[in-house]
């Protein structure tokens, strides 16, 4: 070859970051699925009714040092003060061993939800120890991994408190001391379900007129009370009793279960997650295990493997909306996993005394700072508090305030005479100085004298994190090694594909993730003023609008921080529209019976009811069953929820009749887009005629799946529905989450993709995720059939195979293949869903041939065997299949299988030098709903299970 130094070579980085295949694969690949080229594999597969006019165009892409010099910039705009707000947000110190070996470490946040326990063992340990430590602190004996944020927390305790209470009242009440964005998210929650919402102060109670009760504790100006009355008379009323509380003040003050509590939410941000603008953070609930099956979010349970060893696994998942849809306890599928793994590390990297110890320093530090301002005469209230007070400052607010900011420090107004300080972790001895200094006090020292301030009667008096995990050496190299230990029993992203169909586990690219462990970003409180955010307004302007470009709505709003949220304030926002034309009596939604579990559960949230539409043969919506249903409920007709491309697989081209056919009956359009992976750059939702979707932006657009969280789901819409999208939480109306933008330190990940790609590039990934799956789709078409093709035999991004006909011919169950996926190094596909008894595999764009092949390498392995069960070869019982997963305790124990261990342990895929082990054999399910244990289980039970 010969090169001449003036020879230009292009070097595409942009878009070879994302983009798996090759140029030189890609030829393969088309060769492959019998296409000229790209163009013409995707005039086949995406139909010319529903593809864009124009191309995306967001100028030229940015290379990652361009991208990383403009969020430098970016960030920069926003001014990082000390926020002293509190309202259920407070600085915290993540140890640097967390922020390295969990958040920033793809092990940890490129994992799946741990639906295939075998290869999560790692996870699932690290949220049982999150469960254990929420139950320990509240009190209460049973809790689950996570919810999205404390606001959303308490509207679940209040629709779970009315399917558990035994009174039959329909009020609700909440104490005025709540934050108010809780009473905001519970207002909007409890509207449409025709809740009777009671605000007033605690002493007003009326247990007979409620179902049941919440109180915040600590109160949101600090006040401490002491709920044990409230919760005896809630009892003697049938009614339940719940109680929103500081994890952090739990460590000093007396719990809720002590107090009678039912039910103790709240958020365990200020366990080392940083504030990040608003989010995200986890949100846990706690409850009596009596009320598990009514409890909503995922819950980490214990069982048993086929080898009676231990392992951890998602228990009652019955109760979830994958399995139950409407009648599910809630529509939350993605919650806070990495965030509630982050905060049940920091608890054992504490332990139970480094808590209090940190507890204890803030408390002081908040007595000496109240010191300070009453013997310079200042009102402080209440008289005995944790980390909050007030300062009636009279007239002087203003100024209080603005000396504040100057000083660097953001302080709350409350009311129009007083300002509230909350103190945390990060609170130094000159952010006292400065607080003084703001109300004028210069003369005084911060002084290290230990006095108390909280009621006597109010101390805890119990243990906590007694469990022998809390108390593990804690010396760095431990705590690294223990980091270590978890992750590698997972299979991640890190180091396979992860080919769950509409769930798109695509590249989190390290330059996109960067910028979220800078403090401009993560340090923000979600209620400074608009001047500091300048940086975050200007990211979520310039993403919104991309988001308009791509889907061809005309606005977001970023404020569900989740995809099931988006469905909810989606509807909300139908809804409030239908009220506003005054047509509020529309309540009628029709569902394909391939919806995802969330879109029926979101339905029923905001009162609707739900009408299943059936699906015809070829897997498309069945045209006439749906255009019947919306005749038939024309008048009631609230709109519809319809998936694009399907659920199938399939971009159906009937999607703008069906779209026409709810409009002429008054209803709106709902189009989920998770799948608008398979949509960027070629066809928008907005043109096909839905007036709202959600988008997931932790699936197309780039933010880590995180085990099972966090996420984001905006929301956009057609211009007449912005009206009605959800209100500012503190000042606004109809809000859905805790913080105006949901979970907005995660923004830069996929405003930094939408940047390095540009619009070319995003569409090439659409463009390359459908060839993955066509690639995929035919190396195995044969051995399997590919359900659901498009009309020239072409799938979208994602493929259906059909694993029911080896449940007759082989007692193979789809199961089996799953476990069996894991000995050759995967993680498997979606299983059952859409349709029972089937695999449906996304391979995305980010996945290259080799990687694609290796897995059809071991698919096709498979299918070779269930061939030989088939033919009677091998024995239908003890195989390779039934026996999978194989673990290194199979391999070198006795070996007493018709079949050799090579074959058991290393088949077709499995990489020799790095295989892969799965820690346990294949989890029994049924045995851990029956023997239901939710937190560490006694040391002596791992002895046991190590024997
Ligand atoms: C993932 C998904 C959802 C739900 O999104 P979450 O963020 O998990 O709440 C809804 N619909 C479809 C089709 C999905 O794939």
């Amino acid at each position: 070859m010969s090169f001449k130094p003036t020879d230009y070579l292009p070097y595409d980085f942009a878009n070879r970051r994302h983009i798996g295949p090759s140029p030189k694969e890609m030829a393969e690949m088309l060769s492959t699925v019998g296409a000229a080229d790209l163009d013409t594999l995707i005039d086949e597969t995406v139909p010319k009714g529903i593809r864009q006019a124009a191309p995306l165009d967001f100028g030229k892409p940015k290379s990652e040092r361009e991208l990383l010099h403009h969020m430098r910039e970016t960030a920069a705009k926003n001014k990082v003060l000390t926020s002293l707000i509190g309202m259920g947000y407070y600085g915290t110190v993540t140890p640097p061993a967390i922020q390295r070996n969990i958040l920033e470490n793809p092990a940890w946040y490129t994992a799946y939800t741990p639906y295939q326990p075998e290869i999560a063992q790692g996870r699932l340990e690290a949220l049982l120890n999150y469960q254990t430590m929420v139950s320990d602190l509240t009190g209460l004996e049973i809790a689950n991994a996570s919810l999205l944020d404390e606001a959303t927390a308490c509207a679940e305790a209040m629709t779970m408190a009315q399917r558990i209470a035994k009174s039959k009242a329909k009020a609700f009440f909440i104490d005025e001391n709540c934050h108010p964005q809780n009473i905001s998210v519970m207002k909007t929650r409890a509207e449409p379900l025709g809740i009777e919402v009671i605000v007033g102060p605690a002493d007003d109670l009326d247990p007979e007129a409620v179902f049941g009760a919440i109180f915040q504790y600590p109160g949101t100006y600090g006040h401490l009370r002491d709920f044990t009355p409230e919760m005896a008379a809630l009892h003697g009323a049938q009614a339940v009793g719940i109680v929103s509380a500081d994890i952090m003040a739990l460590t000093l003050l007396k719990e809720p279960g002590a107090m009678g509590a039912d039910i103790a939410v709240g958020s365990t941000q200020r366990f080392g997650v940083p504030v990040g603008y608003g989010g995200p953070h986890a949100a846990y609930m706690a409850t009596h295990e009596k009320n598990a099956r009514s409890m909503p979010g995922r819950i980490v349970g214990v069982s048993v493997d086929s080898h009676g060893n231990r392992a951890y696994r998602l228990s009652l998942q019955t109760r979830e909306q994958h399995i139950r849809r409407e009648k599910a306890t809630s529509n939350v599928c993605t919650a806070q996993a990495l965030l509630a793994v982050m905060a049940g590390f920091y608890a054992v990297f504490h332990g139970p005394e480094g808590l209090k110890a940190i507890a204890q320093r803030i408390h002081r530090k908040t007595v000496r700072l109240a010191r300070g301002l009453e013997e310079k005469g200042f009102k402080v209230e209440p008289e005995n508090f944790f980390d909050t007070f007030t300062v009636d400052v009279g007239p002087l607010q203003e100024a209080v305030m603005k000396s504040a900011v100057d000083e660097g420090i953001n302080l709350r107004r409350v009311g129009s005479t007083k300002v509230g300080i909350s103190l945390d972790e990060r609170t130094r001895p000159e952010t006292l100085k400065q607080v003084w200094r703001a109300f004028g006090i210069t003369d005084r020292d911060p002084g290290v004298t230990a006095e108390y301030r909280m009621p006597d009667p109010l101390l805890r008096t119990s243990d906590y994190l007694t469990h022998p995990i809390f108390h593990m050496n804690r010396a760095e190299t431990e705590m690294m090694r223990y980091m270590r230990r978890l992750s590698d029993r997972d299979l991640a992203l890190d180091r396979a594909m992860i080919p769950l169909g509409s769930c798109t586990m695509k590249l989190n690219a390290a330059a996109e993730m960067m910028p979220i462990s800078w403090g401009e970003f993560s340090l923000l409180h979600p209620y400074v003023p608009a001047d500091q955010a300048l940086g975050y307004r200007e990211m979520i302007d310039d993403l919104s609008s991309k988001l308009c470009d791509i889907t061809g709505y005309d606005d977001f709003s970023m404020q569900p921080n989740s995809g099931a949220q988006g469905e909810y304030a989606g509807l909300l926002t139908i809804a409030g529209y239908h009220r506003a034309n005054g047509e509020g009596h529309r309540n009628v939604c029709l569902i394909p019976m391939s919806a995802h579990g969330t879109n029926p559960a979101s339905a029923h949230m905001v009162g609707w009811k739900v009408v299943p539409v059936k699906s015809a043969d070829n897997g498309d919506i069945d045209l006439d069953d749906f255009r019947a249903k919306a005749e038939k409920h024309a008048a009631e007709l609230a709109g519809c929820m319809i998936t694009y491309p399907s659920t199938h697989g399939v971009f159906e081209e009937t999607v703008t009749e069906v779209c026409k056919i709810v409009h002429e009956h008054g209803g709106q359009v709902y189009i989920d887009g998770a799948n608008m992976n398979a949509m960027v750059g070629l066809s928008r939702p907005g043109d096909l005629g839905g007036d709202v979707s959600h988008l997931n932006l932790h699936k197309t657009f780039c933010i880590p799946h995180g085990g099972g969280g966090p996420g984001m789901g905006p929301i956009g819409v057609k211009a007449h529905l912005v009206p009605h999208l959800p209100g500012d939480p503190v000042s606004g109306d109809g809000a859905v989450s805790a913080a105006p933008f949901g979970s907005p330190s995660l923004l830069p990940i996929s405003w930094a993709y939408c940047l390095m790609m540009g619009g070319e590039g995003l569409t090439q990934a659409t463009r390359v995720a459908i060839l993955n799956a066509n690639y995929v789709a035919k190396r195995l078409e044969g051995a399997y059939d590919v359900l659901y093709k498009g009309p020239t035999g072409r799938v979208a991004h994602e493929c259906i195979l059909d694993t029911r006909p080896f449940a007759t011919s082989a007692h193979v169950t789809v199961d089996d293949i799953a476990k069996r996926l894991m000995d050759c190094g995967f993680h498997a596909p979606t299983m059952s869903w859409p349709v029972s008894g089937t695999l449906m595999i996304e391979p995305t764009e980010s996945e290259t041939k080799a990687e694609l092949d290796r897995f059809c390498d071991a698919m096709l392995a498979i299918r070779e065997e269930i061939a030989q069960i088939e033919k009677g070869e091998i024995d239908a019982e003890n195989n390779p299949l039934k026996n999978a997963p194989h673990t290194m305790e199979d391999l070198v124990k006795e070996w007493d299988r018709p079949y050799s261990r090579e074959t058991g342990c290393f088949p077709p895929g499995a990489f020799r030098v790095d295989k892969y082990w799965p820690p346990v054999n294949r989890v029994d399910n049924v045995w851990g709903d029956r023997n239901l244990t939710c937190t560490c289980p006694p040391m002596a039970d791992y002895a046991e299970a190590a024997e």
